[in-house]
């Protein structure tokens, strides 16, 4: 697991910039962006190296390019260049070098491909330095230089144009039509009035549709007055992702502004790791105000309707054994939530040897799984997790995340490892009593 992964330097391009245009744009946005907590993170670090130790592509590569204070190297010398307390010193001395539009391609790899920003670098850093955050500020820099790679770029312009990467609102009163049909469950659309407005990652509408169903039959099941709406469907926030902060405000904006014109109190969130991240967690930054309503995840949701009896479950009886996705766990806190639920269903956990707050990342959160030439350093990242799964020996693998369960699927696929990943809603919904 520690032979270097050979890999060249992969970049793509965006819009019409010249180079000296692209340089110009990131280093605007480094400095704008570089306020009074993130110029105490550039200035903290004591070169301990623990980061390294926490990231699994620095992990499963050995290769120290993967270091995950290094991502943050270009962030940095922007700040001792522009915005420190000796800027002009080190300007004159030329004590750190002007990123240059080579830095800035070769970082795109650093910054996109090899971090799913998932935290466990910040949480192991003894100068509380979160890693995590300032590499999403450095990819809001390589987003305005039209530096990003460009499968994520091609989401970005979907997005902008329906409001989802994958589906056209227009589209999905008809496939609603086709999960509730195939599934022989009812799914509200675009009801004028609701409670609850609930929302989808793409997924859930194409390879997932089981999750979507099982979601529209225990909201049937409590009576819950419900629906999805195409004005706001697609929770996945993938300006979240790419650091388009401009697309992830609008995003977050017509989730919430569709569920106050339909009149409801509260939004449900798919299984999704990085739709918890944009609308639980860093909504009212773009809606520029106190949330007038819940947002949930889904594993709050089932947590809720167990602990009060809204719900009730037939027992699995077998062992499991849980990946913890780290926007749910590690950066939002529900570490606790899914293991209840898993207890309610009656199974046997035994967790990871890395679980809760310190769990591994799948590999593909942060976009890294929707980025095609990420595929070989997911696939080496994917052996820490399956080896620490094996060693369970559980009978059941289970995941609250859509997202952790493709790049989980994608991986056994290649590693041709049979553990199938399990959705922690699919499995209440299928146990559930009438
Ligand atoms: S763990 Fe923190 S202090 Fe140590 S090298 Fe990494 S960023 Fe620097
Ligand atoms: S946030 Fe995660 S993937 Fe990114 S550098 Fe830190 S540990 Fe590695």
């Amino acid at each position: 697991m520690n032979a270097v992964l050979a890999t060249k330097a992969a970049f793509d391009r965006q819009g019409d910039q010249n180079d000296e245009q692209r340089v110009d744009a990131a280093m605007r946005s480094f400095v704008a962006e570089i306020g009074v907590t993130a110029a105490l993170h550039l200035e903290s670090c004591v070169r301990c190296g623990l980061c390294a130790k926490a990231c699994h592509f620095a992990v499963a590569t050995g290769d120290p390019k993967y270091t995950p204070i290094r991502k943050l190297d270009l962030l940095r010398r922007a700040y001792q260049r522009e915005v420190g307390p000796f800027a002009p010193l080190v300007r004159a001395l030329g004590l750190a070098k002007a990123p240059s539009i080579d830095d800035l391609q070769q970082w795109q790899e650093l910054l996109y491909d090899s971090c799913t920003m998932c935290g466990r670098c910040t949480l192991v850093c003894p100068m509380g330095i979160d890693i995590a955050d300032l590499v999403k500020t450095s990819r809001h820099a390589m987003f305005k230089a039209g530096l990003v790679p460009e499968r994520l770029a091609l989401m970005d312009r979907t997005a902008r144009q329906w409001g989802s990467t994958a589906t056209p609102g227009e589209d999905l009163p008809d496939i609603l039509a086709e999960v509730s049909a195939e599934h022989g469950v009812a799914i509200p659309c675009d009801l004028a009035q609701a409670d609850i407005l609930v929302t989808a990652a793409p997924a859930e509408l194409g390879d997932h549709t089981k999750a979507l169903a099982d979601a529209a039959k225990i909201l049937n099941h409590i009576g819950a007055k419900w629906t999805m709406h195409q004005a706001g469907f697609d929770a996945a926030n993938i300006g979240f992702n790419n650091g388009d902060l401009e697309l992830q405000a609008r995003l977050t904006r017509s989730l919430i502004d569709t569920a106050l014109k339909i009149g409801a109190k509260t939004v449900l969130l798919p299984e999704c790791g990085h739709a918890y991240g944009a609308a639980r967690w860093e909504a009212a930054q773009w809606y520029d105000q106190a949330l007038p309503l819940r947002i949930i995840h889904m594993t709050e949701f089932l947590d809720e309707l167990l602990a009060s009896g809204q719900i009730r479950v037939k027992p699995i009886g077998q062992s499991a054994t849980f990946h913890d996705p780290c926007q749910i766990v590690r950066r939002g806190g529900l570490e606790a939530a899914a293991r209840r639920v898993l207890r309610a269903l009656g199974v046997e956990l035994i967790e990871l040897e890395a679980h809760g707050n310190t769990g591994y990342c799948c590999g593909g959160g942060g976009g890294v799984v929707s980025n095609q030439r990420a595929a070989p350093l997911r696939r080496r990242v994917f052996e820490i997790k399956r080896e620490q799964v094996d060693a369970t020996g559980a009978q059941r693998f289970v995941t609250s995340c859509g997202q952790c369960r493709i790049t989980l699927e994608q991986g056994a696929k290649l590693a041709h490892w049979d553990k199938q990943t399990e959705s922690l809603l699919e499995l209440v919904a299928d146990q559930l009593i009438d």
